[in-house]
């Protein structure tokens, strides 16, 4: 088991190439983790080593690993077909999930579902259909969209455009969708009516940011933006790829403050974090303005899309949601969370931020100034937090804790606890 254990260090270090990664560090960090196993929130490593799974395995997962009911329900797919095409064919799981997410809305509002692989194209998914909308409306220069300050909507060219965090984007802005970036709901309402009408869409993260350092936004923002839209006759394209399937207490974001979306971009949680699958819904008139003659198609679609495996683990994570009551069992698990989080006493605690069960602790010097960016403060508390079982990964110097829905109270209170104690080391 040593050998071959060494054996996927020495590969990984002579063949992969990781997302987001400066591969002249990553060699000379020492060893990193082997991950092989997991149970509930738990993950093991390749040395029997467990850790709490304290971003969710990069904010997917949700019922936990290993869950008999997803494992099962993928078995039973398995025995029947992994994938089939759906490109010109139907399958049983697609057609059930499709209408399994519509249910969650209002009848004839977001009633259609485009399915692909990932959270970046959903919302490529959601960008093109609102722009070749546009198009097909007599409005073709109306070809631009709104974006927020800071806010992340993945990484492909069309999702990435979107994207407000310079490092991520700079070097690709030229070649991505006239965006015009906006940092509230007053700058909004200052846009130029030129401006407006050059502008298909508004995306947002709704009631928080996630890659900025997760920042919820105020109260109340959500439906004032929705009623902005409709005013001026945009669309709204909500990117719930983080805060879908009850992350931030309610199923949906947006049911917060009720607010219906045109089009609404659903990844990560989806399928309870076993498999890539996304789905972005619409409604009824986005999808009526692409009937008609063949050039009203929308040419987009990837070789997995509505994949059978994918599916049948999302309709099982949308089962357990029904059968094991998760979110009425949300506030307990929230408020351990928030009381872990307090109980964590440490000049460098700049501020706790939270929605449900996201949170993000920004560490700061204690004169409130951000740490020097190559102190990378909040990489080495996470290093630290791993001799304490913790798994999780900052966002520069903000620590992200977004446990697996189904962790316990006690198990919140313990990965707090954790991070506590990395602290008290850092
Ligand atoms: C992660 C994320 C994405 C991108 O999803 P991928 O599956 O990584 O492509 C888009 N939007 C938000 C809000 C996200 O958190």
């Amino acid at each position: 088991m040593r050998e071959v254990a060494d054996s996927w260090r020495a590969w990984d270090r002579q063949h992969c190439w990781h997302p987001f990664t400066q591969h002249a560090e990553w060699s000379r960090k020492g060893e990193e983790l082997i991950l092989v196993r997991g149970e509930g929130p738990w993950l093991f490593d390749d040395k029997g080593r467990r850790y709490f799974d304290g971003n969710s395995s990069i904010w997917t997962n949700i019922h936990g690993h290993r869950h008999p009911r997803l494992d099962e329900a993928l078995g039973a797919q398995l025995g029947e077909v992994a994938h089939t095409s759906f490109l010109g064919f139907g399958n049983p799981r697609a057609s059930e999930l499709a209408r399994r997410l519509t249910d969650f809305f209002p009848p004839s509002s977001l009633e259609r579902v485009f399915f692909s692989d990932d959270g970046s194209t959903a919302v490529e998914v959601a960008v093109k259909m609102a722009i070749q909308f546009r198009q097909q409306t007599d409005e073709p220069e109306r070809r631009g969209f709104i974006a927020f300050e800071n806010a992340y909507h993945g990484d492909t060219m069309g999702a990435a455009s979107l994207g407000g965090v310079s490092r991520f984007i700079d070097r690709f802005r030229s070649f991505g969708f006239p965006t015009t970036r906006v940092a509230s709901v007053e700058d909004l309402r200052s846009l130029a009516a030129e401006e407006i009408s050059r502008t298909a869409a508004v995306v947002l993260e709704p009631l928080i940011q996630g890659v900025n350092e997760m920042r919820p936004w105020p109260p109340g923002q959500l439906a004032e933006i929705r009623s902005w839209c409709d005013e001026q006759g945009l669309h709204l394209i909500l990117d719930e790829v983080m805060t879908g399937f009850g992350r931030t207490g309610t199923m949906f974001a947006c049911q917060q403050e009720s607010v219906l979306p045109d089009f609404l971009c659903l990844a990560k949680g989806l399928t309870g974090g076993y498999l890539p699958l996304a789905a972005t819904l619409t409604t009824g008139p986005v999808f009526e303005a692409f009937l008609g003659e063949r050039e009203r198609t929308f040419y987009y679609g990837h070789s997995y899309t509505a994949n059978q495996l994918g599916c049948a683990v999302a309709l099982a994570s949308l089962d357990v949601f029904e059968e094991e009551r998760v979110l009425e069992g949300l506030p307990a698990r929230v408020e351990a969370l928030v009381q872990g989080l307090k109980a964590i006493v440490h000049p460098s605690v700049h501020e706790v931020r939270h929605r449900g069960l996201i949170a993000g602790i920004e560490l700061r010097q204690e004169s409130g100034e951000r740490f020097p960016e190559g102190e990378h403060m909040g990489e080495r508390v996470c290093l630290a937090a791993r001799v304490h079982g913790l798994l999780t990964r900052p966002i520069r110097d903000t620590i992200v804790m977004m446990p697996p829905l189904c962790s316990t109270a006690e198990e919140i209170t313990g990965a707090c606890e954790a991070l506590g104690a990395a602290l008290g080391e850092g």
